[in-house]
């Protein structure tokens, strides 16, 4: 029965989502998950941490969930900047002191499991939010939409993890208050059977372009690339041509291809802008890219849902419960957790720091 009503609502069930709806559950009587994808859908989107990451996880309770997941733990990596390597060692400081990449096919449905697996928590899949009920100022519900039909669910709080192109952000009106247009074009394919070390990572800086190989899974590696729209333009070719160019050239990530075999397809996707919106307000929150949205170049999309994962769950353990109208406060406080994040990615958006 999805019609009635639900403690907590969640639009979304990937990273933001799935990982909320699993931290809000035990304050919870019931929560319901809606997301709009398919279970087979290919989600050209990396998913990376580092050790700041795997702290999260591990606060969350997630940690156990996404180390068998099956991802190597990578100790460092090698920076190529033109013709010189540089090897980075990560600081050894804890049992955390490591960077993992786990495909999004992987690392979602385990999530999404995860907080399926609460006795509470319903997830309805396929289906969407198509729409928001307020009252008085106040989020008070949203219409689902499931296998044709309109469902009004009324709720205490509604979260919003829909992702960057959130429709239902900006019905709330949550206006974003800050963005910044990314030149970078960003793309990426699995490979297996690499001759690759499986511990180490590896990033080639190019002019304009940067490529990167990460290990993702026994035998599996992430390669990607961010490339300057600039580079594409001037090449007047087809970003994918690009990419297969940038790859092939990389002396050390072009001979382990060509001995390889790619599992996927190519994806990613250009034209992004980095953009926030408030986090919270009467009866709702954002999480994740629908609130805050990081350019990948610097892949901590992650980390800041998993931030904003932990700022809610932290407000809604502090009052006890959940009661959507004590939300408040939650921007400045993800804004001041982000910062350094929203700097270093902002910064390499800047048309002087780029395509050089
Ligand atoms: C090309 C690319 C590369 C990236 N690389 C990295 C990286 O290396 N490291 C890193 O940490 N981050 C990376 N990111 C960023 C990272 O992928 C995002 O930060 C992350 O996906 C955000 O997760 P999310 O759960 O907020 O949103 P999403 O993953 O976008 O999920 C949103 C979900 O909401 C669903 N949905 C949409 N509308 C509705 C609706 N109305 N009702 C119900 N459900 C709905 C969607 O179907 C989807 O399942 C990359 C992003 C891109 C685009």
């Amino acid at each position: 029965m999805i019609a009635g009503h639900w403690s907590v609502v969640v639009a979304g069930g990937r990273i933001a989502g799935a990982t909320t709806a699993w931290a809000l559950a035990p304050y919870a009587e019931n929560v319901l998950v809606v997301d709009a994808s398919q279970a087979t859908s290919f989600w050209p989107q990396q998913s990376t941490w580092d050790r700041e990451g795997n702290l999260l996880w591990a606060d969350l309770g997630l940690l156990d969930v996404v180390l068998a997941c099956g991802a190597p733990r990578t100790y460092g990596h090698t920076l190529r900047v033109d013709d010189d390597l540089v090897q980075h060692d990560y600081p050894q400081q804890d049992e955390y002191s490591y960077r993992m990449t786990v495909p999004r096919e992987v690392l979602d449905p385990a999530l999404l499991r995860a907080a399926g697996s609460r006795s509470n928590v319903t997830v309805l899949r396929p289906a969407r939010v198509t729409d928001i009920a307020s009252e008085g100022g106040r989020v008070r519900g949203a219409t689902v939409r499931h296998d044709g039909a309109d469902h009004a669910v009324s709720c205490d709080l509604l979260v919003l993890a829909d992702g960057r192109l959130s429709r239902n952000a900006d019905r709330l009106g949550a206006e974003p208050y800050q963005v910044v247009p990314s030149p970078w074009v960003a793309l990426l394919a699995y490979f297996a059977d690499l001759p690759l070390r499986s511990d180490r990572g590896y990033f080639s800086s190019q002019p304009g372009s940067l490529a990167i190989s990460t290990p993702c899974g026994p035998g599996q590696w992430c390669v990607s690339t961010d490339m300057h729209q600039r580079l594409i333009d001037e090449s007047g070719g087809h970003p994918a041509r690009q990419f297969t160019r940038i790859i092939a050239e990389d002396p050390y990530i072009g001979p382990a291809v060509a001995a390889g075999r790619q599992i996927s397809k190519l994806g990613g996707a250009g034209k992004l802008r980095m953009q926030r919106r408030p986090m919270s307000g009467p009866g709702w929150c954002l999480v994740g890219d629908a609130g805050y949205h990081l350019d990948p170049v610097t892949a901590r999309g992650t980390k800041s849902a998993l931030v904003a994962a932990r700022i809610v769950r932290d407000r809604v353990a502090e009052i006890g419960g959940i009661d959507g109208a004590l939300l408040d406060g939650l921007t400045e406080q993800r804004d001041a957790a982000l910062e350094q994040d929203w700097v270093v990615a902002a910064e390499l958006c800047q048309p002087a720091q780029v395509g050089s």
